[in-house]
């Protein structure tokens, strides 16, 4: 196409969004290189196949700017302080994300680009969208869960497939890397302290959340009793008649949706003007009805009320939704106690959640902190633990909160971050555990100091579980 056809466009990153991203402004026309800091067998082989496509990768050097760079498309997980984001500003260069990309390409093929649903927030982003595909679904319309599982962007934007709808997943960093994004309607789920590191303050997360709100059409959902998402809502800049709303797990006030007496009901979008409020569906409607997930289920329900779908294809979709694997899995019973895979809490938000929903615990916790504390966490759970069996990195930070808030808590110190220490803290949980009891890998830390990601840890887990499960026939 005229507008790619030769512009140096320089990849930051290869891996999941920089290879594909490649690939697609490759075949624009665009004269592409890739830049990448690592230089090791798996890179070089990724990095042969490209080149064998005609695609400059340039290996152990992601510090400089490629000269005649006219943009940058940048792997969202480079942190904003690289030297080549410095060098980037200098010369005058943008930089997108790979959300940026794909929104940027909407349309290219001459079809009408479908709205966009986006979700973001600390914690139940997969959950939630895939919630919303599930209800747009239901409702008839052709969409996908677009980001981390699913469909990726850059395919349902330029795909064979036609979508009316997509519900789409953002994270922090996608939202830092997307300046003109806009959504026909988004929700910030929850805002807690995570990827401090990466952004630099709390100040600086919040602000790249807020990202998502920017130029919506018609809603702003928010969390009622997460009064940062609120803030992040009224800093917006929106277009006219864009309107705020919120969902709590209460009674709803009007512009809002919430519970009462164990049904969903919505008071922004009531279809019959003599009627208060439309009954949505029933709590038992939701899989699993923990509250965290109820709150889930209303952002879903109320981006897809903003779409203009029915009452009764919000329940029969919540209906029709299965969670996840690794996002509070029960794995098996042995002895009485339930094991149960939460490997996805890989902060201490996500960890409260299903840390509130068992008692007793024996927790197994630990891992890459990323800059968190846990002294609060720990504190709400201190009365519901059992037990501690802290693996990985940064487990001092987790030994030292528990000395101050548990301590008559039991606390086993693996000191081991190999990959076998997780079948050794299960064995661990086990003697802890008595009859009743649940065993929780919540580990409020993410995984990268173990294992390659969080499903191999679940994974990990499980497995632990299932072996001692055998020895004990
Ligand atoms: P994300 O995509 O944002 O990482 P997931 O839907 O995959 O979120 O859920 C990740 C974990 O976060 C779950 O395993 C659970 O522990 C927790 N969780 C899910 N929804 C919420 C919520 N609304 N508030 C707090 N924690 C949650």
């Amino acid at each position: 196409t005229p507008d790619w056809q030769g512009k140096k466009v320089t990849v930051a990153g290869l891996g999941v969004s920089g290879i594909p991203a490649a690939r697609v402004l490759h075949g624009l026309g665009a004269d592409v290189t890739v830049v990448n800091d690592g230089d090791d067998e798996r890179s070089r082989a990724q990095a042969a196949q490209l080149e064998a496509e005609g695609i400059t990768v340039r290996l152990g050097d992601g510090a400089t700017l490629p000269s005649g760079t006219e943009l940058i498309v940048t792997t969202p997980g480079w942190q904003p302080d690289k030297p080549l984001f410095a060098a980037a500003a200098e010369a005058g260069v943008e930089v997108w994300g790979d959300v940026e990309l794909a929104w940027r390409l909407r349309g290219l093929d001459g079809r009408e680009p479908a709205p966009w649903l986006a979700v973001t927030g600390t914690n139940g982003k997969t959950t939630t969208v895939r919630m919303l595909a599930s209800i747009l679904e239901a409702a008839g319309l052709r969409t996908a869960a677009v980001g981390n599982i699913g469909v990726s962007l850059l395919d349902a934007v330029l795909g064979e497939e036609t979508y009316d709808v997509l519900a789409v997943e953002l994270s922090s960093y996608q939202l830092h890397w997307s300046p003109s994004l806009r959504a026909h309607s988004a929700a910030v789920l929850n805002l807690a302290p995570d990827h401090l590191d990466w952004h630099g303050s709390m100040a600086a997360y919040a602000a790249d959340k807020g990202r998502i709100y920017e130029g919506n059409k018609v809603a702003c959902v928010y969390n009622a009793a997460d009064p940062a998402t609120e803030d992040l809502v009224r800093e917006a800049d929106v277009e006219e008649g864009c309107r705020a709303i919120g969902f709590t797990l209460g009674t709803p006030g009007p512009s809002q949706l919430g519970v009462v007496d164990d049904i969903l009901v919505d008071r922004a979008f009531v279809e019959n003007r003599q009627k208060q409020a439309q009954e949505l569906a029933q709590i038992s409607d939701i899989n699993p009805p923990a509250p965290h997930n109820i709150a889930n289920a209303l952002a879903a329900a109320a981006l897809a009320r903003a779409f203009g779908v029915e009452a009764t294809a919000v329940r029969d979709g919540l209906r029709a939704f299965r969670p996840d694997a690794h996002r509070i899995e029960h794995v098996e019973n042995i002895d009485g106690v339930a094991y149960v895979d939460d490997s996805k809490a890989t902060n201490t938000h996500a960890a409260e959640a299903s840390l509130a929903a068992y008692e007793p615990i024996v927790w197994i916790a630990g891992g890459l902190a990323k800059g968190a504390t846990f002294d609060a966490t720990v504190e709400k759970a201190a009365k519901r633990l059992r037990g501690v069996v802290l693996i990985g990195q940064d487990r001092a930070l987790i030994a030292e909160a528990l000395a101050r808030h548990a301590p008559e808590v039991p606390v086993v110190d693996l000191d081991r971050t190999d990959t076998g220490a997780m079948s050794a803290a299960v064995q661990e949980a086990a003697r802890l555990a008595r009859p009743g009891d649940t065993v929780l890998l919540a580990p409020a830390c993410a995984s990268m100091d173990m294992f390659t990601n969080y499903n191999k840890r679940g994974e990990a887990f499980a497995e632990a579980v299932r072996a001692l499960a055998a020895a004990r026939d």
